[in-house]
C-alpha cells in the first residue's frame, strides 16, 4: 500500500515535470530562434510574430552541408532537378516572381522553387 502511494506520488512528479517542460519549452525554442534571427538581420519565423518566413540562406551550415543553391541551374549535380520536383517539397507563395516553397530539410524557412540540394529526392 505504501509502495502504491509512492509510486502515485512519484508519477505526478514525472508527470508534472514533462507537462512543465511541454508548456516552457516552444516558449523557450521561439525566443531562442526570434534572437537567432535578430542576431542575423533577418525577418522574425512566421508564427512568432506575425512575420514572413524567412529563406534558407545557402550560408547556413546546414544548408553548405547539402550544397543548397537557390538556382539548380548553378549546380553541376543537380541534372536538372530542383526543389519543386522534390518530395520535401511543398510550394507555399510566390515571392519576387519567383515560386517558394517548405522543405522538410530546413524546418521553419523557404526555399526556392528553382532551388536544388543534394538531398533532392523524386517527388511520388
Ligand atoms: S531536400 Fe528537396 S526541397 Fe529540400 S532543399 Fe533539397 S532539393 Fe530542395
Amino acid at each position: 500500500m505504501i509502495d502504491n502511494k509512492m509510486n502515485r506520488r512519484g508519477f505526478f512528479k514525472v508527470f508534472a515535470t514533462v507537462a512543465g517542460a511541454a508548456i516552457v519549452a516552444p516558449a523557450f525554442l521561439r525566443g531562442t530562434a526570434q534572437a537567432q534571427e535578430k542576431r542575423r538581420g533577418a525577418a522574425p519565423a512566421a508564427g512568432a510574430a506575425g512575420g514572413a518566413m524567412p529563406m534558407v540562406d545557402p550560408k547556413d551550415t546546414v544548408a553548405k552541408a547539402v550544397k543548397y543553391v537557390e538556382d539548380h541551374s548553378k549546380a553541376a549535380d543537380a541534372k536538372g532537378n530542383h526543389c519543386s520536383t522534390c518530395g520535401f517539397y511543398a510550394k507555399k507563395e510566390v515571392r519576387a516572381g519567383k515560386e517558394v516553397g517548405t522543405c522538410t530539410i530546413f524546418a521553419g524557412k523557404l526555399v526556392a522553387g528553382p532551388g536544388w540540394c543534394a538531398s533532392w529526392n523524386k517527388k511520388a
